[in-house]
């Protein structure tokens, strides 16, 4: 765990246990694992972030499963998560090796894990002299912010692109500018009509900070400022705490976005249909939803967790039931623990093919598979011909070009390809795309 949001995890352990490296051993199911499994997460976790709490061990995880439980994949690191030799490499330094041996090659490891995917840091701008590290500005009209105090999540997934954030890794962590900063930058650009407080979990933030933030939004100048999202896995992870009392200045802040003209999004991280099968969820879900806030749907698409069409369309339709507008579906990131879940991207869309001709059309405003990477949102459109050779059909949804999006484009048939860079444009005219 790292030092930023130290403060949030122990807030939040004082109302729900929170296990990591040094206790995980005390959680009474672990009972259910092989040594072989132990000694797969003991290991994987020296590498990865790993925290999880007793409400997804007890109420999400089903342990008849075993380490194979999709939900246990999302949340304990695991030896597919690392290359063959490298979990041999460490198992045995953690065996015979010295401390400074383990931590090294620790970092070795994690630094060809690819811990700046998409070439994030050249999203963060430079305002008056200063880099505001927290906030990114990659498409014109949207900003990102990463509130410090936003920086912890309820338990981290494995799957997580930000994994670096909660390492102690050498790579610089998005957070840190101040409210003042984030106005300041916010009134100078009149192009920016959505705002979207990321982290982390901006949730872990004491609610009335986190009411104050979403309230200066609202400042006099910032009436360009249309739509403000909150990205959160709480619903899924830690339901409990939006049905506290506490929570309660979040609530009338998201009344307040609505009662000013603007709208309030709550962008939901759900992977698997198990995480919505669950009173704690469901409750706090509709606590959310009647603050005004509408509630999106957006998640990667992993191997041996949701890697069939018949638990995508199972987690559509139960979004849609309850009342979750399902909207990206997103090819697992080039970045950390892609041996364990990437797909090819051919195969990702036959299985979301599959899954949305199987779904009424209120499923399928669903969007996918889409790799969020360095020029942009890609969606794969799936195979096809073009001048009698075979090709692959992409299409921008989001672009640092605005002038591409929206615009189909090809690239060369390779059922092998698992992300964007290893693509090839087809012809001539595809190549302004790739540039
Ligand atoms: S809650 Fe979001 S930011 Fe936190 S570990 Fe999970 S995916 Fe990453």
């Amino acid at each position: 765990m790292c030092g930023k949001g130290l403060a949030a995890d122990l807030m939040f352990s004082e109302s729900c246990k929170v296990y990591n490296l040094h206790n995980w051993r005390t959680i009474p199911q672990i009972k259910n694992l092989s040594a072989e499994d132990i000694e797969s997460v003991e290991t994987a976790a020296r590498v990865f972030p790993f925290k999880v709490n007793a409400y997804v061990s007890e109420h999400l995880i089903d342990w008849a499963n075993g380490a194979e439980d999709p939900l246990f994949r999302m949340l304990f690191p695991h030896r597919d998560m690392l290359c063959e030799d490298d979990f041999a490499a460490l198992k045995e330094l953690i065996r015979r090796g010295s401390d400074s041996e383990i931590a090294n090659k620790v970092l070795e490891i994690r630094r060809r894990l690819n811990p700046n995917p998409a070439d994030q840091l050249s999203n963060v701008p430079l305002f008056r002299g200063k880099t505001l590290t927290g906030i990114q500005h990659k498409y014109r009209e949207t900003v990102l912010i990463f509130p410090t105090e936003g920086q912890s999540c309820f338990a981290w997934c494995t799957f997580c692109f930000r994994w670096p954030q909660f390492c102690r890794t050498d790579v610089m962590r998005f957070s840190g500018s101040s409210g003042e900063d984030v106005c300041a930058y916010l009134q100078e650009h009149k192009e920016v009509s959505d705002v979207l407080l990321s982290g982390g979990d901006p949730l872990t933030m004491a609610p009335e900070r986190l009411s104050r933030y979403l309230q200066a939004l609202l400042s006099p100048g910032l009436e360009h400022v249309r739509n403000i999202r909150v990205g959160s896995k709480a619903l899924s992870w830690y339901p409990q705490l939006i049905l506290q009392e506490s929570f309660v200045p979040v609530l009338r802040a998201f009344e307040g976005i609505s009662a000013a003209g603007r709208s309030i999004t709550f962008a939901a991280n759900l992977c698997h249909p198990r995480e919505l099968q669950n009173a704690d969820f469901q409750n706090a879900l509709r606590r959310v939803q009647r603050s005004g806030a509408v509630v999106r749907a957006q998640g990667p698409l992993l191997r041996g967790v949701n890697d069939s069409a018949e638990a995508l369309a199972e987690l559509w339709r139960e979004e849609v039931r309850w009342g979750i507008v399902p909207y990206y579906l997103f090819a697992a990131r080039d970045t950390g623990a892609r041996t364990a879940f990437q797909l090819p991207l051919l195969r990702a869309w036959e299985i979301y093919r599959s899954a949305y001709a199987s779904v009424s059309g209120l499923c399928r405003s669903a969007r996918g598979p889409v790799m969020s990477c360095t020029p942009g949102k890609v969606q794969i459109l799936g195979p096809g011909s073009f001048n009698g050779s075979k090709a692959l059909s992409l299409i921008f949804l989001q672009c640092r070009r605005p002038e591409l999006v929206g615009r189909p484009f090809f690239a060369e048939y390779d059922e092998r390809a698992l992300w964007w860079d290893q693509l090839r444009p087809l012809t001539e005219a595809d190549r302004e795309f790739f540039c």
